[in-house]
């Protein structure tokens, strides 16, 4: 048996960049494509030291960050192996807040663990490297000549189409100052060119207004044949009787649970028959750990569980479930080259990261799988912090 790695300092590394042709929507929480713009953004990158000299490290947010800064100190001497206590302590510590931390974390242990024993991810999670169909989920419509017509999102599609994707997700437009005819408008016509050949998902992202309007986009959904609608409306995500309601009256099946934290929760939102697809990520569920108790928890209700966003570690997860349809490939757009920071080296999760069938497929190094670029991270470092230290 292997001597158990001892944590023994957790430290962050903190960047800026610019994506190019990227700016904000009306309300500033949307990124769109804008010509000419460079939009600032600032990352960090978690790092959980070991006394055997092995790092975890994974890319986070600032959000996430502030929650791992109130457990750190709790993180040392700890065994870097035990990631069940270290989930459940950890969680219980930041229960006040959005519980992100519980995720890094346990990424960073996860990431130990495969490079003490060599391995990736998905061969700990008992998992095979096979093909992972991805879906192009497009930035949000905007008003700057890129996603700007229902013809551009189908142009867009055709695109995606004849690169190999077989699988498109629409982010429309900003609903407060738009209208829900344009959104109706939009699914109507993609329907009618690409059903029977891709699966078709919109996600308005919880931007319209009311539930009225939300119905109305449901039934568009259903003559449009689309595969699953996500995130309809205001009331943030997280009500299990509106989404009830909305699957009484809406046929196409719905995806939530993006906004929601954690086992428990999503436990409650699958009992209360108040979503079809379950959605999980290990940023915000409680990383690696998280994801697979919620995967195997919706697998017991005979459910799909898919996962937000991109990256190597969903790869690895989604290896390792039966239960899953899509990797989400975002965000991505026409006429921007990459929405992400490129802090990876060899790997790529832009529009052209597909092979020509629309998959991708888990990395094979050790834990995580894929080199930092410290160089790029090193050369646009902005700050550098110890969190805590034995
Ligand atoms: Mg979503």
């Amino acid at each position: 048996m292997k001597a158990s790695p001892k944590i023994t300092k957790v430290s962050v590394t903190t960047f800026e960049h610019e994506l190019e042709n990227v700016g904000k929507d009306y309300n500033t929480f949307n990124m769109v494509y804008e010509a000419g713009s460079k939009l600032k953004q600032q990352g960090s990158i978690l790092q959980i030291h070991t006394d055997q000299g092995i790092v975890g490290e994974f890319p986070a947010g600032g959000q996430g960050i502030l929650d791992v800064q109130q457990v750190a100190e709790y993180l040392i001497g700890k065994d870097a192996l035990a990631r069940e206590s270290i989930y459940n302590d950890t969680k219980r510590g930041l229960r006040h807040g959005a519980m992100l931390g519980v995720g890094l974390i346990d990424v960073c242990l996860w990431d130990i663990a495969g490079k003490l024993y060599d391995e990736p991810l998905y061969r700990l999670l008992g998992g095979e490297k096979k093909p992972l169909p991805a879906y192009a989920s497009t930035l949000h419509g905007d008003e700057n000549g890129g996603l700007t017509t229902p013809q551009d999102f189908a142009d867009f599609a055709e695109q995606c189409y004849e690169m190999g994707y077989r699988s498109f997700k629409v982010h429309g437009w900003g609903l407060a100052r738009s209208n829900i005819q344009r959104e109706v408008d939009n699914v109507l016509h993609l329907g009618k060119q690409f059903e029977g050949r891709m699966d078709l998902l919109i996600d308005p992202a919880c931007e319209i207004k009311n539930f009225g309007d939300a119905l109305k986009l449901g039934r568009a959904c259903d003559e449009a044949g689309f595969f699953w609608w996500e995130d309809p409306y205001q009331d943030g995500g997280v009500s299990q009787f509106a989404h009830r309601k909305l699957r009484q009256m809406v046929k196409t099946p719905m995806l939530q649970t993006e906004h929601i934290r954690l086992l428990e929760q999503h436990v409650d939102f699958i009992v209360a028959d108040a979503t079809d697809y379950v959605r999980a990520g290990a940023h915000e569920d409680g990383g690696v750990t998280g994801a697979m108790k919620i995967a195997h928890a919706s697998e017991g209700f005979g459910l799909d569980v898919e996962l937000h966003g991109p990256g190597p570690v969903h790869r690895h997860i989604m290896s390792s479930i039966r239960n899953t349809n899509f990797f989400e490939l975002g965000l991505v757009h026409p006429k921007v080259k990459t929405t992400k920071a490129p802090v990876y080296l060899g790997y790529n999760d832009d529009l052209d990261g597909i092979d020509s069938e629309g998959n991708v497929y888990a990395p094979d190094g050790p834990g995580i799988g894929v080199p930092l670029d410290w160089d790029w991270i090193r050369a646009h470092q902005v700050d550098e912090g110890v969190l805590a230290e034995a």
